[in-house]
């Protein structure tokens, strides 16, 4: 049995769980959509899952003893257990809900990091981060008076493990790197990284944001200590995110937030805290998207990861191969084995929020900018990048019309 006969995506039948991929953004302009490295599009399931809560469940949880209550922890629990379970999480309980990938390195930061590293203590990063695992570092760091230093990137857009290994021999206490780029589409190697973190005595955090929507993720396997990821680019909604902790890890810190469901016991003066997870879920969380996740977890299981990832791997190639084509654009990052469903490139002479606009006017959703990197676009030499960007909605004759756009685009420049 041929490996692309078992994994091969029936395209047609899942974009038309899709609805908004049926619209047209002007009058016989059809949506494009290659735009899912910002959000994912959202499946019927999930859209259902959520809309029913609201029609038939909707309570707070945790502190009602009625049965919508009752109904509503349960469905919200579930779902903690079936997004552990897809990201291979052997104990629930070292799954935290949080509001995005932002909210959840910056949990770690002001948790973990905040109580363990004291000044002249360094934090190992790397030139590729989105934002969201620069500022946190860069604002704690101010705080204590820790280190800060960055594994560089190749021109060919991946990581200079040399200069890893010898970084890590000046022993950081921890080392936080993105497993997927948002902008190269460098998928690192995470395995061999983290384990070289942990002789080197690091412990490691990596932002999933863009991995775990598209690639088959084991925490356990890769024994990362600390993983954060978003709902909404995994086919999810908006408003819930995640932060997978090792359990020893997360008992042994102190909370993040204040207030409701992350106490045991409260009085005037003092509080005894909640056990993992709740410890770090204060106030009322994002139910129904905790919910909406339990579905979209579920769904892209039934499509089945590894289909996804090969789908996206020749996707991706194919585009690479086209924008080739194309004079005067030049992509950044790796060949498509080592790279996600993501192809950021410039366009000689022409500016990327121009290539968006009139990308647009062809119903063509890119997006333009710095796409939260802008050390690393310094690092290229460029202020920003148009990023294509494709999940298993995707077709090749969608990267078609991108590529003809393209062609429209320099016309109009000329
Ligand atoms: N890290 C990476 C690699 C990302 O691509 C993103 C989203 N663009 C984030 C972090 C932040 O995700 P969120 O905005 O959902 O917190």
């Amino acid at each position: 049995m041929a490996a692309s006969e078992t994994l091969a995506l029936d395209v047609r039948r899942l974009r038309a769980e899709f609805p908004v991929l049926t619209r047209q953004v002007g009058p016989g302009v059809p949506l494009i959509y290659l735009d899912s490295a910002a959000t994912s599009q959202k499946p019927r399931a999930v859209i259902q899952a959520m809309s029913s809560f609201y029609e038939k469940h909707n309570s707070n949880i945790h502190r009602g003893i009625h049965a919508l209550a009752e109904e509503a922890t349960e469905a919200y629990e579930a779902a903690r257990a079936r997004v552990a379970q897809f990201v291979h999480a052997g104990d629930p309980r070292s799954l935290i809900f949080t509001r995005n990938t932002t909210e959840a390195i910056n949990l770690v930061a002001h948790t973990w990091a905040r109580m363990a590293l004291g000044p002249g203590d360094m934090i190992l990063l790397t030139e590729m981060e989105h934002h969201s695992n620069l500022v946190p570092w860069q604002m704690l760091a101010a705080e204590k008076g820790l280190v800060l230093e960055f594994v560089p990137v190749t021109d060919a857009g991946l990581l200079d493990l040399d200069v890893y290994s010898s970084l890590l021999s000046r022993g950081p206490r921890l080392v936080a790197f993105s497993h997927m780029s948002n902008v190269l589409g460098t998928i690192n190697p995470v395995g061999q990284m983290t384990a070289a973190a942990h002789a080197a005595g690091a412990k490691v955090l990596i932002d999933a944001a863009q991995s775990v929507p598209h690639l088959p993720v084991d925490v356990e396997d890769l024994e990362v200590d600390f993983m954060a990821f978003s709902g909404h680019k995994m086919c999810g909604p908006t408003g819930v995110g995640v932060l997978y902790g090792r359990l020893e890890l997360l008992e042994a810190m102190p909370p993040f937030l204040g207030g409701g469901d992350m106490i045991k016991r409260v009085h005037l003066r003092s509080f005894v805290a909640n056990d993992v997870p709740h410890k770090f879920e204060a106030g009322t969380p994002a139910i129904a998207e905790a919910i909406g996740l339990g579905a979209a977890v579920d769904f892209l299981t039934s499509v089945g990861m590894p289909a996804v990832r090969q789908a996206e791997e020749t996707l991706v190639g194919y585009a690479l191969d086209r924008l080739a084509e194309v004079p005067g654009v030049r992509v950044l990052g790796p060949e498509a084995e080592q790279r996600g469903g993501v192809a950021s490139f410039t366009f000689e002479g022409i500016h990327p929020h121009d290539i968006a606009q009139l990308l647009d006017r062809q119903g063509i959703a890119v997006r333009a900018g710095h796409h939260c990197a802008m050390p690393l676009h310094e690092r290229y030499g460029v202020p920003a990048t148009t990023r294509a960007s494709f999940y298993l909605y995707n077709t090749t004759e969608e990267i078609d019309s991108l590529i003809a756009g393209l062609y429209k685009v320099k016309e109009i420049f000329n």
